[in-house]
């Protein structure tokens, strides 16, 4: 049997001689990002073979992708990774670590996507995942397949929990690294003490940064409680900030919204951010915004942000006619919903930008910011054109 005729998964014994779909990787020269979260989703025997050898002979079934990710006529969302029945723990593992490039680093990416097909970027910037896409979730080996959506299980369990900053600001990558790395100390300090009666506290799934917070699932009330000791003990990486935990149903729902930036001339994304957020701090608390992804647009400065947008400060934008101000006038943002309500909608053709520029196809990244407690202020807005 040839091998593009099978499932790569180790283990996967799902297309053997069936009828299940097969999914092609995605491309390497245009997504790479992309194409190596499945490659270390997968792992194992794929890992020594050449990026483009992949591309064209191995492929992936129907069985490891989330129903929100599967679209009409048998195709799957140009975001789709495969999560589901696969080499356990090694895979949530290295997802998190492809997905936590800085975006600094993303946005440098060259761009080799000649590729300027209207509908699979239009499709690229909206057809998104609900946000349990990047959240920290348990083992797959450890979660008992419910019924419902496995997101909504754990965010209306009180055991999975968010460590963050209050005030509420969004982590980074290397603040999570350290934060956990102090977790851990404290960790190892209970497990190696000589004390035979001391009770180690225990953990599920994965801890992983997402959305600014740092998510973590505890076995019990005694984890619970033993991390809500430990984080008091620790210091905030952040000054003007202590860490606390909270449950993560009680952190922030967001949608998802673009905006296109025609003149992204420096870069540098912490900039743009504190542009918009200087600009528009009597409206919205764009601190309290997380980007998602920046796609640059070849040949022109401009950059499409994918952001995660809390309820209140969305529903707030609506009213002002999704505008924020920029510079010395203003841009739009563009929801999701406006086109579709739908998590799992997929191949969606285009979004009535207000520029209709090309996009580039660059990859993803998440990156946390913070605030969200504070509501959107009702006040004045002195028009920002
Ligand atoms: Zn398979």
């Amino acid at each position: 049997m040839s091998s593009d005729k099978h499932c790569c998964v180790p283990g996967c014994k799902e297309s053997r001689g069936m009828r299940q779909v097969l999914h092609r990787f995605p491309n390497p020269e245009s997504d790479r990002e992309r194409f190596n979260t499945w490659l270390y989703a997968i792992g194992s025997g794929i890992m020594g073979l050449e990026n483009d050898h992949i591309f064209k002979y191995r492929r992936v079934c129907r069985t490891h992708f989330e129903d929100k990710y599967l679209c009409r006529n048998n195709k799957i969302s140009i975001i789709a990774v495969p999560t589901l029945n696969m080499p356990a723990s090694l895979s949530l593992k290295r997802l998190t670590s492809v997905e936590r490039k800085p975006l600094q680093q993303i946005l440098e990416l060259p761009s080799s996507s000649s590729s300027s097909s209207r509908q699979t970027n239009c499709a690229r910037s909206v057809c998104v995942p609900a946000s349990e896409g990047n959240r920290a979730r348990p083992d797959v080996s450890l979660t008992p397949r419910e019924g419902g959506k496995r997101g909504d299980v754990l965010r209306s369990n009180d055991l999975c929990v968010a460590v963050r900053f209050d005030p509420y600001l969004g982590i980074t990558e290397e603040q999570s690294q350290l934060i956990q790395k102090k977790i851990m100390e404290e960790y190892d300090a209970t497990v190696f003490l000589d004390d035979p009666n001391v009770r180690t506290p225990a953990f599920r799934g994965k801890t992983s940064l997402s959305d600014g917070v740092i998510k973590m699932w505890c076995e019990d009330e005694f984890a619970l409680d033993w991390l809500r000791r430990t984080i008091k003990k620790i210091d905030s990486p952040l000054p003007g900030t202590k860490l606390v935990v909270c449950r993560q149903k009680e952190t922030p729902q967001r949608i998802k919204g673009t905006v296109y930036i025609p003149d992204f001339t420096d870069g540098d994304v912490d900039r743009l951010r504190i542009r918009l957020h200087k600009t528009n701090a009597d409206t919205y608390n764009i601190n309290s915004w997380c980007l998602y992804s920046a796609q640059r647009t070849p040949g022109s400065d401009g950059v499409r942000l994918l952001l995660g947008i809390p309820i209140q400060e969305a529903e707030a934008l609506k009213q002002k006619e999704r505008r924020l101000r920029y510079k010395l006038g203003s841009v739009y943002v563009m929801f999701a919903d406006d086109i579709e309500t739908e998590d799992n909608s997929c191949g969606m053709a285009t979004i009535n930008a207000p520029n209709d520029e090309p996009q580039p196809a660059i990859s993803w990244s998440m990156y946390g910011s913070g605030d969200v407690s504070r509501p959107p202020a009702p006040g004045i807005h002195p028009g920002g054109r």
